[in-house]
């Protein structure tokens, strides 16, 4: 991801594929398959079904078995709320109220601010900084992987399905997986090429394993954690551990440490689990809206950086400086 640590959040939506109390009761069951054998058994049924659906609903893809796990998630939590039983999950999520067919508009909304976020400061980046800049391209390069990223949980967001999840998990994970890469680079200064290029070389083969790994066969959630986990921790204080000694004499690196830790800080969001605010507004997408002003932040260093770098591209001290 742009910054750091932000995979963390993603690790914490990982129970998504998973059965829940309210997908287990029999509330549940029992209106499942009533609505599913009324409603979706025969042809003029599915055809009623689909002639009342919104366009919304249609794009998206809702199936007339989607619509009764829909119908019948919102029943049983009314039947727990009745019995002044708390608000169950369901496979994994909370129930969520579903608005132009998206499953989690606020998640949607706020995903799109970090897209436009990335998009308005791709934009600024490349006002400012002169292309002959080093690292330009790397940073650009990285941009690209964090729109695309975004542009996958807004997908994801509106819609979730076992493919639309992880293709949500892989991009988040490339923006993580290539912020450490940058950082590497820029460690590396314009010496060492053989170890950019091991980098570069052992990214993209690890990145292809694990999504090799993930597809081919039931989702490993805990490796996916885990691993997740281990990048995001090696490249937020690999971040901080170049920053903080710089500070004094480059105070634009502040803008690094800023990103870092309020990454950091919008993850402890996603350490709180509690039913969606007026059905729509959970940690996870808290910690997306919390997470959408940190590119100004960053995007602040990245331009300072590579400015300074240019700078000095022609002196003696280049080789040497990190
Ligand atoms: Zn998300």
């Amino acid at each position: 991801m742009m910054w750091p640590l932000q995979t963390f959040g993603a690790l914490l939506m990982l129970g998504s594929a998973q059965a829940s109390k309210g997908d287990h009761s029999n509330e549940y069951n029992g209106c499942y398959h009533i609505c599913h054998f009324n409603n979706c058994s025969s042809n003029m049924g599915v055809a009623a079904y689909e002639s009342s659906q919104s366009l919304g609903e249609k794009i998206l893809l809702w199936s007339c078995d989607d619509e009764c796990k829909y119908y019948c998630m919102w029943r049983t939590t009314q039947i727990f709320i009745d019995k002044g039983l708390d608000v169950p999950q369901f496979f994994g999520k909370w129930p969520f109220a579903r608005m132009l067919g998206m499953q989690e508009p606020a998640a949607v909304l706020f995903s799109i601010f970090n897209l436009l976020a990335h998009i308005v400061n791709l934009r600024w980046f490349r006002q400012t900084v002169p292309s002959s800049a080093p690292l330009y391209k790397i940073w650009l390069l990285h941009a690209v992987i964090c729109i695309n990223a975004w542009v996958w949980s807004v997908v994801f967001h509106a819609r979730d399905t076992p493919w639309t999840e992880r293709l949500d998990y892989f991009c988040a994970f490339s923006m993580v997986l290539f912020s450490l890469f940058a950082l590497i680079i820029r460690l590396s200064g314009p010496r060492l090429v053989f170890l950019k290029e091991l980098a570069a070389v052992v990214g993209v083969a690890f990145f292809s394993y694990h999504i090799w790994y993930l597809t081919k066969g039931r989702f490993d959630y805990g490796y996916n954690m885990m691993v997740n986990v281990f990048v995001g921790v090696l490249n937020g204080f690999g971040w901080l551990a170049w920053a903080v000694p710089r500070l004094k004499t480059r105070p634009y690196v502040r803008w690094c440490i800023f990103t870092v830790v309020g990454a950091m800080a919008s993850m402890l969001l996603e350490l709180g689990d509690f039913p969606p605010l007026f059905w729509a507004v959970d940690a996870h997408a808290m910690w997306h809206l919390a997470t959408a002003p940190l590119p100004f932040l960053w995007y602040r260093f990245l331009e300072s950086d590579c400015l300074y770098l240019l700078q000095r591209k022609s002196g003696p001290e280049y080789k040497k400086q990190i």
